[in-house]
């Protein structure tokens, strides 16, 4: 895909990844709230190892707001965490940092996406990071709305073509882009 090779994509860049119905599974109207309701989605594990060899850094920037509904706690969130990194150790994959919002949508706070607070996390904690040299690929309209907010590139993975936010890229799954990125 031409629009994706004039990004030249090499390790001055950063991916930020949304967690759920990117990396794993999405629980329909609840959390995950242990490792038992985390489930990869298929081929995902691959897909960020061939990603990363691109990308200088890699984030995630979850919003969980199972934590601030007192559903979950953070340790609970931890050990998820924990657990989805295990899972990806075997592809060599490593993030930088995890980044979450436990706050609730009602609560509008600035590490809720779509507003940008995890992002400038990210900078405070990377300063190299460039969101123009930035790529976020999410499911939810949040996502991108983050992405386009800090001025990343915005991937939207969504079943459907439809691209209300109008997201740079528009792919099925996150295997979809890591073999577009490939092809570029
Ligand atoms: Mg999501």
């Amino acid at each position: 895909m031409n629009k994706l090779r004039q990004l030249n994509i090499d390790s001055t860049w950063s991916l930020f990844l949304d967690r759920d119905g990117v990396i794993n599974k999405k629980l329909d109207n609840d959390y995950v709230k242990n490792i038992d309701e985390f489930e990869f989605v298929e081929g995902a594990q691959v897909s960020i190892q061939k990603m990363t060899k691109l990308f200088g850094r890699l984030f995630l920037v979850t919003n969980q707001q199972g934590i601030g509904k007192g559903i979950m706690t953070h340790e609970d969130l931890k050990v998820v965490h924990d657990y989805m990194e295990e899972g990806l150790k075997p592809f060599d994959v490593k993030f930088d940092a995890l980044y979450y919002c436990p706050d609730l949508a009602a609560e509008n706070t600035l590490c809720r996406k779509p507003n940008i607070g995890m992002a400038l996390q990210a900078k405070k904690d990377f300063p190299e990071v460039d969101f123009l040299k930035s790529i976020i690929v999410g499911d939810s309209i949040t996502d991108i709305q983050m992405g386009k907010r800090a001025r990343m590139k915005t991937v939207f993975i969504h079943e459907d073509v439809a691209n209300p936010e109008e997201a740079d890229f528009v792919v099925k799954s996150l295997d979809e882009f890591s073999i577009l990125l490939e092809n570029s």
